[in-house]
């Protein structure tokens, strides 16, 4: 029997061009892929509007197969709830996404890589010695599958879950294209957020989705932040600063700096200072995320949370100056959900 294709790897382009090699319209491509994506059809016989065969031809090439929920755990409170998925992709590899479902917001933190080489010190993705790029397709299923699982629409997007998502630029872009047509996924740019450890050559490329942009930065002198995220050899912070510098400020688009607070580190509070010059309040904003640590985590055992007192005085210390400044006690966290805490430990089980 043929092997099919994933549909959800196609690119409207690439869907145009299959179209048109059947003898099919160019616009084929968009009223099919409006059917999977915006009413999440998956079923071809059901699409209305597309030819008997048309359909014949997608049902002889395609399948529709979301990855498999192999688990998944569950945290609430007043406000709302977080939930970890563990995903079985179909070469049995997993994955994790995290829904954060808080105030009418359903914010799923994606995926974009098996494992990571960047190489982040307080990272436990890192810690993964083996993995691969995914797909577009993957990368768009845990959006659907998620969505079907809960029977609601997702809201809003982060590129925070396991992986460098600049790292994997084809698929990343295919799937922004996807996520952001308003006749497909329909998820507002402003309601995407993608976040790279500071692969500033190509930031560029992904410049005409107007998403938001999140750089982890982490430190605020090179030797520390060299330390802790090897990329700062090759994206030293100046060239952070110069970036941001070139920004035209507007509060939409501030870059979103993330800062892990790490006892010892980086929490002292003229580290705080350091940040205060380099950076101006019209430009960004910092996101403070107390170091995440799972209870079994080994490959951060020799790195702690620092005292609430001294993550307050931080955040103080940047508030007067005039940024904005949220605190990100990762929701989540409790069941290793929170940010750099994503390991899909079953894949080596
Ligand atoms: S923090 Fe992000 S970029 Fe760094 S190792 Fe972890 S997944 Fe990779």
């Amino acid at each position: 029997m043929k092997n099919k294709e994933s549909l959800f790897d196609k690119s409207q382009q690439e869907l145009e061009e299959f179209c048109i090699s059947k003898e099919f319209k160019k616009y084929n491509a968009r009223q099919i892929m409006r059917w999977v994506y915006f009413y999440q059809t998956f079923d071809f016989t059901k699409m209305t509007d597309i030819s008997k065969s048309l359909i014949g031809e997608l049902l002889n090439n395609f399948h529709t197969n979301l990855p498999e929920i192999a688990g998944a755990t569950y945290e609430e409170d007043i406000n709302g709830y977080s939930k970890k998925y563990l995903i079985r992709l179909a070469d049995d590899m997993t994955i994790e996404s995290v829904l954060i479902n808080y105030n009418n917001r359903k914010t799923l933190c994606v995926s974009s890589q098996i494992g990571c080489k960047m190489g982040c010190a307080f990272c436990e993705t890192a810690g993964l010695e083996r993995g691969r790029n995914l797909s577009s397709g993957e990368i768009i299923s845990q959006i659907l599958l998620i969505s079907k699982d809960i029977k609601e629409k997702i809201t809003n997007v982060v590129f925070m879950g396991m992986g460098e998502p600049l790292d994997n630029m084809i698929e990343l872009k295919k799937s922004l294209n996807i996520m952001s047509d308003n006749k497909f996924l329909a998820i507002a740019p402003r309601k995407i957020t993608v976040s790279t450890c500071g692969l500033l050559d190509k930031l560029n490329d992904i410049e005409k989705f107007k998403c938001k942009i999140a750089i982890s930065l982490n430190a605020s002198d090179d030797i520390t932040r060299s330390r802790l995220m090897p990329v700062n050899k090759k994206f030293p912070l100046k060239n952070i600063v110069n970036l941001i510098n070139l920004q035209k400020p507007t509060v939409h688009n501030k870059i979103t700096l993330e800062y892990v607070l790490i006892k010892g580190i980086n929490d002292n509070i003229s580290n705080a200072k350091e940040l205060i010059k380099m950076f101006s309040p019209s430009k960004v904003k910092f996101n403070l995320i107390p170091l995440n640590k799972g209870e079994d985590s080994i490959f951060l055992k020799n790195l702690e949370r620092p005292e609430g007192s001294v993550i307050n005085d931080f955040k103080v210390k940047l508030l007067k100056a005039g940024f904005t400044v949220t605190t990100r006690f990762s929701k989540a966290q409790s069941i290793n959900g929170g940010c750099g805490q994503l390991t899909a430990k079953t894949l080596y089980s």
